[in-house]
């Protein structure tokens, strides 16, 4: 892979490998936009099966916070970072973590680090002794774990998409989790209290065995959650789950989940689930609330403020599907809507600079 043009077609700004020989860190950031402000991402830690391979990780991953920071209405770019790990279960050092910290320093504030998966708030306290540009750690005004506002972002999403059918209640709604994880978990507890009912999916009895418990969920298996008979799924583990090899097997006539990248091709299935009439709430606009947490602490929001644009994710969501007849889908629609907002960010700094 030529990584300057893979740069140049996804339009990023920068991207910088580091390497740490004293700790052992191997780690990329890459900034994809600061076109509406300095950019916030989540780290992520994970073993790649190659360069390439964690290269364009972060680079899909940076493009994607760069559409959800601009369409959740925050002055904020788009960036993330990714760590290679040696081994699928390497643990992090402190070393590692501080040598991390170190890194996202000398971005001056261009990137402000976060957690993303293997990265929980000690980490981000760790790098936190070393920049003052990490969020989402355990000190004051750093907002912790972002996960049940992003759930709560979800929960939003899915209230768009029931008002867009005319329904007004998660009562007799079932809803199919894949990943009772940290969002999940929240997730399934707001549906719950809410009436609907739950299947869930995950590699991870205990947590598969706590949603039972306390939500009253049914459980399948990994391989049969997406296909599974119910009105809603959520994806809520990882990315690239929904693809040619289980798109017709859908029976949900709503998806709306966590997941970043949910979709294997973006052109490619967001075509096919408009044509099937299923209706997919675009994963940059509906997972967007731990973000908005993290950057709007950053930025200096106030909780009310904070927990508007949370809200509004409802809104924003209603307003995408409204806008996909003109753009062929709402996740084609929901890119046109970030990138209408970003080129008004810039053709703002340029008239300021006139
Ligand atoms: P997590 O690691 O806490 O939870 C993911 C869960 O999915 C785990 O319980 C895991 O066991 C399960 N899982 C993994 N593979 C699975 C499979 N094949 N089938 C079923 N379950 C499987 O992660 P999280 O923080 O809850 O994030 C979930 C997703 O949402 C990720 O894609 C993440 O990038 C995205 N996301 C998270 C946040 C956040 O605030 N945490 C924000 C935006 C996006």
């Amino acid at each position: 892979m030529n990584l300057i043009e893979e740069m140049m077609t996804r339009g990023h700004e920068r991207v910088c490998v580091h390497h740490d020989p004293d700790s052992g860190l191997r780690a990329i950031i890459a900034v994809h936009s600061t076109a509406l402000g300095n950019a916030l991402g989540g780290t992520r830690r994970w073993h790649y099966d190659s360069y390439d391979a964690a290269l364009l990780d972060v680079l899909r991953l940076s493009r994607g916070m760069t559409y959800k920071a601009a369409c959740a209405g925050l002055d904020m770019g788009g960036a993330k970072s990714v760590i290679l790990l040696d081994s699928p279960r390497a643990e992090y050092t402190e070393a590692q973590a501080k040598a991390m910290g170190r890194f996202v320093d000398s971005f001056n504030g261009d990137y402000i680090a976060a957690e993303d998966v293997g990265v929980d708030e000690q980490f981000v306290d760790l790098m936190s002794t070393e920049t003052n540009h990490a969020m989402g750690g355990t000190g004051e005004g750093q907002g912790g774990d972002p996960s049940p506002h992003t759930a709560l972002g979800v929960f939003r999403g899915m209230q768009a998409c029931l008002r867009h059918r005319g329904i007004d209640q998660f009562a007799g709604m079932t809803v199919a989790i894949q990943g009772v994880g940290s969002v999940g978990v929240h997730l399934a507890r707001m549906l719950h209290e809410h009436g609907a009912d739950l299947i869930v999916a995950d590699i991870h009895e205990s947590s598969v065995d706590h949603a039972v418990k306390n939500f009253g969920a049914r459980v399948v298996g990994t391989d049969e959650i997406v296909g599974v008979e119910c009105d809603i799924l959520a994806p809520c583990a990882l990315g690239g789950v929904i693809g040619p090899s289980n798109i017709d097997s859908i029976k949900a006539g709503v998806i709306c989940g966590a997941a970043n990248n949910q979709l294997v091709d973006h052109d490619r299935e967001a075509t096919v689930l408009q044509e099937r009439g299923i209706l997919y709430a675009p994963d940059f606009i509906v997972n967007a609330g731990g973000l908005i947490h993290l950057a709007g602490l950053y930025l200096g929001l106030t909780p009310a403020e904070l927990q508007q644009k949370i809200d509004d994710i409802e809104g924003t969501t209603l307003n995408v599907f409204e806008l996909a007849s003109q753009h062929g889908s709402t996740a084609h629609a929901a890119v046109a809507l970030a990138e209408q907002r970003i080129a008004g960010g810039r053709s703002r700094e340029e008239s300021h600079a006139g």
